[in-house]
């Protein structure tokens, strides 16, 4: 077996990844002629300018993410057997976690796979692959997945916006079989979601703990679920007892799918689906008085790089102020970030600046972030992407 080409960090370069993080940035590698040549995604050992072995990765020298670790030996073979162990670790934790097989099975760094995110719906799964290293391993990484959990149909939904980064091209195939609608279970719920042509994987397992928390406080309530998507948090309420739902968004596709998921779960007659702009629509029903028990927002990133930060935290602020005006007294609002690029305490800050605008009293009740099926890699922070806070208002 020949060993994989070496890649050296500069003099004094590399303190994320000397301190456990599965990263190197492009400016921390030393750019030889060898290390220049290599393709985009090969399989490489990573060591600093000192000799000291960082582990096996593969590199992209286009990328800003320059060296993403795939281990902490050198001359790890990224072959079937490897996938296959990774995908079984990943698939014992999920089988722990939850009474039924479905889940994100794999979430990236935080299984230790980086580039790689796979969500399961029972006999289905739904590959995202956003590295070129990643990209290059496809094949053992699909007979693993065959080997571990033998799904029946593989969809692959290469269409990212973070591959052009890594200089992929975007595409959505099956790898296996065919499917557009599929049936999510979830809480005991069952919803419709299409993995081929809805957002992201096609359904957001990360909200599932919020999900049935708002459920848990939805009884005899009027519960408005702003960014419903295909009506997670607004079928978790209404079967959790509210006395009236109404989703709002932009996407009609995605409004048709909770509109069936509601007609599925019988609870048509409480659920209204109505597609509209969320800070038009917030401001029209403020203006018009109008109130509700639990206001949910769960928007879009919008702050998508760090450059856009300081919009972006407005608009977070814009929304907490809007919505604070929708919820009746004694009311509950739910506001959610998934951008990577906000921190915590940044977003917590701007809700609460939202909130103090109307001079209404808020409790902060809750503040949580994604399900177990999302673990974070304890090196790498940013992988905790979901922030989510409940405050109740006086
Ligand atoms: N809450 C959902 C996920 C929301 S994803 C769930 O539990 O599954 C964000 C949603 O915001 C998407 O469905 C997108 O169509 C919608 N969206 C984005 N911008 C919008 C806008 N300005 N007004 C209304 N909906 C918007």
């Amino acid at each position: 077996m020949t060993a994989h080409p070496t890649v050296r960090l500069k003099a004094r370069e590399g303190r994320r990844i000397r301190a456990g993080a599965p990263w190197a940035f492009s400016n921390e590698v030393e750019m030889s002629n060898a290390t220049k040549a290599l393709a985009p995604g090969t399989v490489v050992n990573v060591a600093g300018d000192d000799g000291q072995v960082y582990g096996t990765g593969y590199f992209n020298p286009g990328s800003l993410i320059g060296i993403r670790l795939l281990g902490s030996r050198a001359d790890i073979v990224p072959d079937e057997a490897f996938f296959a162990a990774r995908l079984a670790r990943a698939k014992d934790l999920r089988d722990a976690l939850y009474p039924r097989p479905f889940y994100r099975l794999v979430h990236a760094e935080g299984d230790f796979l980086p580039g790689l995110t796979i969500d399961r719906f029972g006999d289905c799964c739904v590959v995202q692959i956003t590295t070129a290293g990643m990209e290059a391993l496809q094949k053992p990484l699909l007979a693993a997945l065959d080997a571990v959990v033998s799904p029946e149909i593989v969809i692959l939904r290469a269409d990212t916006p973070a591959r052009a980064l890594e200089g992929l091209d975007s595409y959505v195939r099956a790898a296996r079989g065919e499917t557009s609608r599929i049936a999510v279970e979830e809480n005991g719920i069952r919803y419709f979601a299409d993995l081929a042509g809805g957002q992201k994987t096609g359904w957001y397992y990360d909200q599932r703990d919020n999900r049935a928390f708002m459920a848990s406080v939805a009884r005899d309530k009027t519960v408005l679920d702003a960014f419903c998507y295909t009506g997670g948090f607004a079928l978790a309420a209404a079967k959790g007892g509210a006395r009236e739902v109404i989703g709002l968004d932009s996407s009609a596709p995605a409004l048709a799918l909770a509109e069936d998921s509601a007609a599925a779960n019988g609870v048509s007659a409480l659920c209204k689906f109505v597609k509209a702009d969320i800070f038009e629509e917030f401001e029209r029903l403020g203006n018009a008085k109008e109130t509700f028990d639990i206001v949910i927002a769960d928007p879009p990133p919008f702050v998508k790089s760090r450059k856009d930060l300081e919009v972006g935290a407005k608009a977070y602020r814009k929304l907490a102020r809007l919505g604070t005006r929708l919820v009746a007294p004694n009311g509950f609002l739910f506001l959610a970030s998934c951008s990577h690029n906000i921190a915590p305490d940044r977003f917590a800050q701007e809700c609460a600046l939202g909130i103090g605008r109307s001079e209404r009293r808020a409790r902060l009740i809750r503040q949580t972030g994604a399900g177990p099926d999302h673990p974070v890699h304890p090196m790498l922070p940013e992988s905790a992407y979901l922030k989510a806070l409940v405050f109740a208002l006086d």
